[in-house]
């Protein structure tokens, strides 16, 4: 099993390992900061013994690193893992703002079906199946979104079930939510957000979320 360090620290961007099994460019290691898609949340980008990653997978409890070709590493070896940093913080601004907005939307319409989510590193969004246009409830949403965002909550991310590796955030008497994403210590990391309202096919609404910075 690949030891995730992501979760005990999101914050770390670099990290010395050793590797696990190796097969042809398939690797795995033993312990590791590399988010692999899941969740909707996108992989990092870094490097793994100064090899670029190509591709992160997840298989059962395993990480499976596809590096750029003719590495020459063997199991056992010891390796430096670098993560593209400003990438990761953004895909945690933008996953947790997904969250809360997600919680907000979930309060506002509770018959509302979430259909899917994706969170990239330059905007998030969230599908639900819907009949009525949002756009009206929207700037009321980003409001509420703001005001979550500026009272700087604590995030507090643990195990549910460890050994099934199943993950949870808090923030006390906000919400309790399953999710095994890299998440934020504090709301207030987030700064200020936009959303806007997409209509991806007949019934279907779509929240997308972007970083004020962005925008300006
Ligand atoms: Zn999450």
């Amino acid at each position: 099993m690949t030891q995730k360090i992501f979760w005990e620290n999101p914050y770390l961007t670099q990290l010395k390992t050793s590797l696990a099994h190796v097969k042809g460019e398939d690797i795995t290691v033993e312990e590791t900061i590399f988010f692999a898609f899941s969740g909707g949340q996108e992989s990092d980008d870094g490097t793994i013994g100064d090899r670029r990653v190509l591709q992160a997978r997840i298989k059962g409890q395993e990480i499976i690193y596809t590096l750029e070709g003719g590495h020459g590493f063997r199991p056992g070896d010891q390796v430096s893992m670098r993560i593209d940093w400003k990438r990761r913080y953004r895909l945690m601004r933008l996953h947790f703002a997904a969250e809360i907005v997600l919680q907000l939307v979930y309060r506002k319409w509770d018959s509302i079906k979430k259909i899917g989510a994706h969170i990239a590193s330059d905007k998030a969004r969230i599908d639900f199946e819907w009949g009525e246009n949002l756009s009206n409830m929207l700037p009321a949403i980003q409001q509420q979104a703001l005001g979550v965002i500026g009272d700087d909550h604590e995030i507090i991310s643990a195990f549910s079930n460890e050994e099934r590796e199943e993950r949870y955030w808090e923030i006390k008497g906000f919400a309790r939510v399953p999710c095994g994403g890299t998440h934020l210590r504090r709301t207030g990391e987030i700064g200020g957000i936009e959303l806007r309202r997409k209509n991806p096919g007949k019934g279907k609404e779509r929240i997308e979320i972007y970083l004020s910075e962005d925008l300006i």
